[in-house]
């Protein structure tokens, strides 16, 4: 027997999902008496950068004090290995219980790779909502050189404070949209995936991601600079995208072809984009070959504000291309609707000026 998804019964399955969620105006200050409320320990250690400390690190450190909990601070250059492997031994030698990243991604990669090795709980303060991993289980690491994914865990608790999100720079709230519209195109791949490979499918991540997709799609207009509205819509849509992935297990409905692309013009461009800018743009090129509205993800985009041309991405025409015929090669166990072979060169020039990328 097996249920609908293909999944046998037989087999268990865990979801590992944040057990406190603080959303909305002035959310920082409750970030003490969130871990307070958890019991996560006496011992913190604080990852920020020199930036994000005074932005919400400052804050966030005098909170837990207040409640009693002493914080170490840990300021990192960026999210390297060495870095992380430094705050696992912050972690052991100080003690302590809980780790929080306090930034835009960089930090909260660290201290979410760091507190998954070290296996004491994380928090995760974004200062920024330009991608999903503020809420995943997934860290992007810089590796020799590379920049690698690597499994980690859902933080317990996400304090997203809307104030300190709507006065970061635009353009990274404008990528963070990027990176949840491409869900639009993930929940495809996933469903092709499953139809021609029997891969594990759950309709209620692909449904939870189609629709954060979809609303967000439908709010496009109400996505604007210094607006604590707009912060909050794209909060809540990341919180809801990170679920999606707890329920899946993986990262597969928010992440398909379109993050292949991402993936692969971060190797080929010279100076690559934001993850989320790529990631909307591969999202335009994927829903052309799904044969889906490709249209309507490009004008969501540009309603938003958001790059949808090789030319806002600040990458040359040339190397979108080459992207999309290496696409393919990232990552070659998750199918998508790139298949085995991928793109011709041909196919790839062609894909890009119908879609009006190039
Ligand atoms: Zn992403």
């Amino acid at each position: 027997m097996a249920t609908l998804d293909g999944e046998p019964f037989s087999k268990s399955k865990s979801m590992e999902l944040p057990r406190s969620v603080v959303l909305g105006h002035d959310a920082i200050l409750e970030a003490g008496d969130v871990c307070a409320r958890l019991k996560l320990g006496r011992r913190a250690l604080l990852v920020a950068d020199t930036n994000t400390m005074k932005v919400a690190g400052e804050t966030v450190f005098a909170k837990l004090e207040e409640r009693k909990i002493h914080v170490e601070t840990f300021l990192i250059p960026d999210s390297t290995i060495e870095a992380v492997l430094d705050a696992r031994g912050v972690i052991r030698a100080k003690d302590c219980d809980f780790a929080l990243g306090v930034g835009g991604g960089k930090s909260i990669d660290v201290a979410k790779c760091a507190s998954y090795e070290e296996a004491v709980h994380f928090v995760s303060v974004p200062t920024a909502a330009s991608h999903d991993g503020v809420v995943s289980s997934r860290a992007t690491i810089t590796k020799g050189g590379e920049r690698v994914s690597l499994t980690a865990h859902t933080p317990i608790a996400v304090v997203m404070d809307t104030k300190i999100i709507a006065e970061s720079p635009y353009r990274l709230l404008a990528a963070g949209c990027g990176d949840i519209i491409s869900n639009a195109t993930a929940v495809r791949d996933w469903l092709l995936a499953h139809k021609l490979r029997n891969e594990f499918h759950s309709s209620y991540a692909a449904a939870l991601s189609e629709m954060t997709a979809n609303l967000l799609i439908q709010q496009a207009h109400h996505i604007k600079p210094r607006l604590e509205e707009s912060a909050w819509t794209v909060c809540k849509a990341l919180v809801s995208s990170g679920v999606a992935m707890s329920i899946a297990g993986s990262s597969r409905p928010a992440s398909g072809s379109e993050h292949k692309f991402s993936h692969a013009l971060d190797r080929i461009a010279k100076k690559p984009a934001l993850h989320g800018e790529q990631c909307g743009v591969g999202t335009v090129l994927m829903m052309f070959l799904h044969g889906g509205p490709w249209e309507a993800i490009r004008n969501a985009l540009l309603t938003i504000g958001a790059p949808t041309t090789a030319h806002a991405l600040g990458v040359a025409d040339e190397e979108v291309v080459e992207a999309l015929v290496h696409a393919h090669e990232i990552a070659p166990e998750r199918y998508t609707v790139l298949g085995d072979s991928g793109l011709t060169y041909e196919a790839a020039e062609r894909l890009a000026r119908t879609t009006k990328v190039i």
